[in-house]
């Protein structure tokens, strides 16, 4: 825990003299005998708590009486003890707000260092509450690398070392959607599921495998097509550089889900967790919510109601009346609402945020057994594709346990998605 006395905003200011006033009460000291402050207490310690997360061995055994006794016998008279700080997760019993993980129900880091200063009649309690614009608390927080400063960019990383990478293209979705629909959702997932739990969100990649017959639509390479020359590299150079640039987990989501793209996705997420021996997941957005009863669309009820919700001034929906395809009928203009792309949007940034939080713990056996879960996906869709026809692996994954891929793969129950992908065809 570096300590350090930073006073550079009024906010801090205002919560040191906060905290003065505090340590004052706790001291005994006030009132008559306000003069003696300054003299009588001198040796004051400011621990700057910037601890995060990821692994579960973090602050998992905080001995509150140790550390009061450790600074105590160094000498000092006060603490100024933080309750959270940059990395932004509470560690006392918020209502509101991220605890952290590694603080049980029932503990409380911040009480019980209170706790123990009031019991030593040795030295005083002093502490703060701040707030920071970057914290996971800040439903409004910054996350999007490119418009990070550097020291944002620091602080994000060495919160949470988690990229997302979302993935999409331009192409037609219909009269009453913008053409971006696709990166535009997952890019917006992204940065809420990275404010949610942590991490940082690369710019999305336009451009993919496969693409409609339509105008206004980038076809970068063949949905059909075995060769794969441009989105496999690219995304492999990507994850390469993520990993360089010390980041532990990658997740690569697709909001684009011609077959052949959702299968080089998850190949190279596979692949590059081997590589790099870090995790990487490679995914479309609409796997973690089928349970959710999203199975994925173009232009229907599903996507139309995600982009409702994330971007609602990029859908008109009266348009689809002279859209000769999707407004055939009224099914969707009727079927798609905010509300119901918000319960979608929900169920995957939840899970996309507890994942993220959870991936650079990950120990050799959890990170094996999700490569051969991925595997296992990639082997059906593979067969499938070359036994029967391209979409032949995703036949069941709308119905029964099939559904069940995001909730298990949050859960961690690798082991139940291999032998779930062994009965896909
Ligand atoms: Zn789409």
């Amino acid at each position: 825990m570096p300590s350090s006395c930073r006073s550079s905003d009024r906010t801090h200011r205002l919560a040191t003299i906060a905290c003065l006033l505090k340590m004052r009460q706790l001291a005994g000291i006030g009132g008559s005998t306000s003069s003696q402050w300054p003299e009588q207490v001198y040796r004051r310690y400011s621990v700057d708590v910037h601890i995060p997360d990821w692994d579960p061995l973090l602050l998992a055994n905080f001995d509150a009486a140790q550390y009061v006794g450790d600074i105590a016998r160094g000498g000092a008279q006060s603490l100024l003890q933080y309750t959270n700080s940059r990395v932004g997760l509470c560690l006392w019993n918020a209502q509101v707000g991220p605890r952290h993980a590694n603080m049980p129900q029932g503990r409380d880091f911040f009480g019980e260092v209170v706790g123990e200063c009031r019991r030593s009649t040795r030295h005083e309690a002093g502490y703060q509450k701040r707030g920071f614009m970057n914290t996971p608390m800040d439903a409004d927080r910054e996350v999007q690398w490119e418009r990070l400063l550097p020291v944002e960019f620091r602080a994000a990383q060495q919160a949470l070392p988690v990229v997302y990478l979302p993935l999409g293209t331009v192409e037609w979705h219909g009269e009453h959607n913008a053409l971006g629909l696709d990166a535009l959702k997952a890019h917006q997932l992204c940065v809420l599921a990275a404010r949610a739990g942590g991490g940082v969100v690369h710019p999305p990649l336009y451009g993919g495998m496969g693409g409609l017959d339509m105008p206004a639509t980038v076809v970068v390479e063949g949905e059909h097509e075995w060769d794969n020359h441009l989105l496999r590299p690219w995304l492999e150079k990507l994850c390469g550089e993520f990993h360089r640039q010390g980041f532990s987990a990658i997740i690569m989501l697709t909001g684009h889900y011609g077959h052949n793209q959702q299968i080089t996705v998850r190949e190279v997420g596979a692949r590059m967790t081997e590589r790099l021996q870090i995790p990487v997941l490679g995914t479309p957005e609409y796997w973690l919510a089928q349970d959710a009863g999203y199975l994925g669309d173009h232009a229907g009820i599903g996507e139309t109601s995600l982009l409702m919700h994330l971007h609602p001034d990029l859908v008109k929906i009266e348009r689809i009346r002279t859209d000769p395809d999707y407004g055939r009928t009224d099914a969707i203009e009727k079927g798609a609402s905010a509300e119901l792309g918000r319960k979608y949007a929900s169920l995957i940034v939840e899970r996309l945020a507890k994942l993220a939080r959870a991936m650079p713990g990950w120990d050799d056996p959890t990170r094996e057994a999700f490569v051969r879960a991925e595997r296992a996906l990639i082997s059906a869709q593979l067969k499938g594709w070359r036994t029967r026809d391209a979409w032949a692996a995703w036949r069941k994954t709308s119905s029964g346990e099939f559904t069940m891929y995001g909730a298990y793969l949050a859960a961690g129950e690798f082991e139940r998605i291999e032998r779930m992908a062994s009965h896909l065809l």
